[in-house]
């Protein structure tokens, strides 16, 4: 079954509660981290670790804490993102409800390395019976003397908050969030300067996300090394995968780092195959903000060496700079799946979450939109696949956030792998619209 760092105990009843998780040793990095080690040797074993950020970026989490600006006199946050929205993500609220005290206690150990003595956890609105969950394990975590003052007797103090966000996408961007939490629209901040130089009310900030920062009692406990024995070379440790779509077991699974894509997809272990046994037909690697895949490249990379679920193995040969891992959100198209249907979906959601603040993203999602409605509905015409590569590409690396890029390579990457599918809606438009009708060119 692999190591389990982070569900290990994650199905034992009352986990929930103190009570359980400490006796299936909860808290005790922070014992360990508070007690016997200074905050700078708990930063050197998370760089030991390797452990990279786990809402999608995939940055460095010990590099990210080691640029954090301490000047003197000036309060230092950490503030967890667990404004989950990625479409197709929800490992986040899967662990936290089931979890709980595991965030508690990472926050506790994290905001002691990092010298912060207010930490926040900034949880998606729409998760309110989540943030009462937290709520409650915050509470036990007060009165058993694990939060607030002279935490177990070490000098070190700490109050940790829970806010709910807007509801809004972008405000699960880093500094879109900060904004929020300062009580301000969601409207991401232009970088640098960085949330570790210039974040929360100004002050140096670390920004991690729930699984990220999940991660570090075991780092703690077990040390930085083993943690970089586990998974496979620049991704080590495990990841909670978000596994949805035609797949026949849907859920949450925790892998280590470097399992290959084509025993995740179709292991009993983890996704048990395409539903209903029909054919693979493409696949969203890491939550919408990355390219889809078509099959026969989801399972080979382009040399033909077996795709892993590796941040490294799962990149696009240069074509987006980031890995396709991303969030973690494996979404599984089979052939009965319309892929403009899909794409149009996907940018139909972009344009709704822009914030408005650049052009590029205010009016190119919107015409991504528009142009795929079109061609969706049998009114398409041949230059306007040229036309959505083109506004694609004006938006690409040309606003504030990722957004935008988040927009634009669900878009440019259905048209690179599926052009022919979007050709034949253009020039067959009475039976691309017939009722269930679908493309099955790529398949042949
Ligand atoms: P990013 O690569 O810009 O930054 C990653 C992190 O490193 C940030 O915290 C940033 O502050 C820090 N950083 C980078 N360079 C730095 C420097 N020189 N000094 C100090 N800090 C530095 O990516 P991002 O904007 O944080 O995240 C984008 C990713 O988020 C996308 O790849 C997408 O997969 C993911 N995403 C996830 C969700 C979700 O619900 N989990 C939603 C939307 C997007
Ligand atoms: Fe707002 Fe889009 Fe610009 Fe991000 S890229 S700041 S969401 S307009």
């Amino acid at each position: 079954m692999g190591i389990k760092i982070l569900t290990e105990h994650i199905n034992v009843p009352g986990i929930e509660t103190l009570e359980v998780y400490r006796k299936h040793g909860g808290y005790k990095s922070v014992e360990k981290a508070l007690k016997t080690m200074s905050p700078d040797e708990v930063v050197e074993e998370v760089k030991t670790s390797g452990l990279r950020g786990r809402g999608g970026a995939g940055f460095p989490t010990g590099m990210k804490w080691s640029f954090l600006a301490k000047p003197e006199g000036v309060p230092r946050y950490l503030v967890c993102n667990a404004d989950e929205s990625e479409p197709g993500t929800f490992k986040d609220r899967w662990f936290m409800e089931k979890n709980p005290h595991a965030l508690v206690e990472g926050m506790i150990t994290s905001s002691y390395a990092l010298g912060a003595n207010t930490s926040y956890i900034y949880i998606r609105g729409e998760l309110l019976f989540v943030l009462r969950i937290l709520e409650k394990a915050i509470a036990e975590a007060y009165a058993a003397g694990l939060l607030g003052k002279n935490i177990l007797g070490s000098g070190y103090d700490l109050d940790l908050h829970v806010a709910p966000g807007g509801g809004a996408y972008i405000c699960g961007e880093e500094t879109a969030l900060l904004e929020s939490l300062e009580g301000k629209r969601g409207n991401p901040r232009n970088k640098p300067p960085f949330p570790a130089v210039k974040g929360l009310y100004a002050s140096p900030t670390v920004v991690n996300n729930v699984e990220t920062i999940a991660s570090v009692p075991w780092i703690v406990n077990n040390t930085g090394a083993e943690y970089a024995k586990v998974g496979i070379g620049r991704s080590t440790g495990t990841k909670l995968i978000s596994a949805s779509g035609n797949i026949n077991n849907p859920g949450v699974f925790e892998i280590e780092l470097g399992v290959p894509v084509e025993e995740f997809i179709y292991s009993d272990q983890y996704c048990g195959g395409v539903w209903k046994g029909k054919q693979l037909k493409a696949v969203v690697p890491g939550g919408s903000s990355v390219p889809i895949l078509p099959a026969n490249l989801i399972l080979k990379t382009a040399a033909g060496e077996d795709r892993l679920m590796t941040y490294e193995s799962l990149s696009d040969g240069g074509f987006v700079s980031g890995s396709m891992l991303g969030s973690g959100a494996f979404i599984v198209f089979d052939e009965d799946q319309c892929i403009v249907r899909n794409t149009w979906n996907y940018a139909r959601f972009y344009h709704h979450e822009s914030c408005g603040q650049c052009s590029p993203c205010r009016e190119g999602t919107g015409w991504m939109e528009k142009v795929l409605h079109r061609i969706e509905y049998g009114h398409g015409h041949q230059q306007d696949i040229d036309l959505l590569v083109s506004v694609a590409k004006q938006i690409e690396g040309n606003t504030i956030c990722p957004l935008g890029d988040a927009a634009a390579w669900p878009v440019a990457s259905a048209v690179r792998h599926f052009r022919d599918e979007f050709e034949w809606h253009i020039k067959h438009p009475k039976e691309a619209t017939a009722p269930g009708a679908v493309y099955r060119g790529q398949l042949a």
